[in-house]
């Protein structure tokens, strides 16, 4: 069995306790050593084989899955934040289901999540934006056309950047001709939850000057919208003493 389990954003408590028992159990690791924390891995058994796909190609991770699956051993396919973002697993899974060979899959914390949580943010906030996008700059791969970033900003409602700090000078200006004011609320979150995790909350047309100051190029999340600085934003009904709900009368 291969288990695709999210490593989470970096600090090695913040695997989910499923994540972390399939560590203990697994017979061969294979990790990606770019990005997940190596503290993780001493948590694996005594014997427990260990590889860094970082250094391999689609067909040697899944020869390494293969071997291990004949030899009835348990795998483990730890990717950084959680596996459905960015984590090219789908390619993985259509070969292994080729070969019959079963899998699952452990969700984990996202980036995104650890980027909000070190900035105490939160995303939706009434009356400022109730929606999320995620997405990235087109590098050696491409974007889809009509998911372009000025399409995007368009809606002006919360937007995490992901695999694009070393591409601030022209993600500013896309986030600006799509329609974001220069002076929106930003945010770049270097390594959130490692130990050498930066953090720094600008506007919009700041985002390159400040990315230079801090020396940050990569392993970082850009967060755009209100919602970095708000204003001003609306209650939430939930808790609202006149708001009824099938749990609470409002009085
Ligand atoms: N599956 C991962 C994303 C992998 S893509 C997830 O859910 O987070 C790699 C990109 O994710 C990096 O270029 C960076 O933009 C972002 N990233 C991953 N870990 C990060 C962290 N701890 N802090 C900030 N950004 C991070």
């Amino acid at each position: 069995m291969v288990h695709f389990v999210g490593a989470g954003p970096g600090a090695v408590d913040l695997i989910t306790l499923r994540g972390e028992k399939f560590i203990r159990e697994a017979d061969v690791i294979i990790y990606a050593g770019s990005l997940v924390n190596p503290g993780l891995l001493q948590k694996a058994k005594q014997g427990c084989e260990i590889y860094n796909s970082a250094k391999m190609t689609l067909e040697e991770v899944i020869s390494v899955m293969e071997r291990a699956h004949k030899n009835g051993q348990e795998v483990v396919r730890l990717h950084t934040g959680d596996a459905s973002l960015y984590g090219a697993i789908r390619e993985q899974m259509d070969i292994l289901e080729e070969k019959n060979i079963p899998y699952d899959s452990c969700p984990g914390v996202s980036s995104f999540c650890a980027g909000a949580a070190a900035l105490n943010l939160e995303y939706t906030l009434p009356e400022v934006s109730q929606s999320l996008i995620i997405t990235r700059m087109a590098g050696r791969t491409k974007v889809p056309e009509k998911e372009s970033i000025e399409s995007f900003a368009a809606h002006h409602c919360s937007m995490v950047i992901f695999l694009s700090a070393g591409m601030l000078e022209e993600l500013s200006k896309k986030l600006v001709a799509g329609g974001y004011s220069p002076d929106t609320p930003a945010a770049i979150v270097y390594k959130a939850s490692w130990e050498d995790e930066k953090k720094i909350v600008c506007t919009l047309e700041k985002l390159p000057e400040k990315a230079r100051e801090m020396n940050i190029t990569k392993t970082a999340l850009i967060i755009v919208g209100d919602v970095v600085s708000p204003l001003s934003y609306g209650r939430s009904k939930l808790y609202d003493p006149k708001f009824t709900t099938e749990y609470r009368k409002g009085k």
